[in-house]
């Protein structure tokens, strides 16, 4: 809801001048007054109030971006606990059937990993992309 401080005249004179000029309303709105905000042919992101703004990301985009973080960590952890099997390998000792089972069940959630890593970023470029379209 666009906040009552804001003069609505000098908003829609404004946010009319911008589509005169050629800028496109997006769907995402000022952090500061909340108005619809236009991106500029330039591509700049202005409010009609406040001008240029910086896009705040979407929750959604955060949540991505923290579920990437938590699989790097994983990865790290794993890596590590993968080092282990490398002496476990080279030592002259007889390796058992568990052990083996084992590395390839790390070796299974790794590649899993990068599954979701890649299924993530995927779906958040094909959201640029529809974002994109909806503009034009
Ligand atoms: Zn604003």
């Amino acid at each position: 809801m666009p906040d009552s401080s804001i003069d609505r005249e000098l908003l829609i004179k404004k946010a009319s001048e911008l589509l005169r000029s050629g800028a496109t309303m997006l769907a995402e709105t000022c952090p500061i007054c909340h108005s619809p905000l236009f991106k500029l042919k330039s591509g700049e992101v202005v409010c009609p109030i406040h001008g240029r703004v910086m896009l705040v990301k979407s929750e959604e985009e955060v949540s991505k971006a923290s579920v990437e973080s938590v699989l790097t960590e994983l990865e790290k952890a794993i890596a590590m606990k993968l080092g282990g099997y490398i002496n476990m390998l080279k030592s002259d000792r007889e390796v058992d059937y568990e052990e083996i089972r084992n590395l390839i069940s790390w070796l299974d959630a790794l590649e899993r990993i990068e599954k979701i890593k890649l299924v993530i970023r995927k779906s958040s470029e094909v959201a640029v992309q529809r974002k994109g379209k909806e503009q034009r």
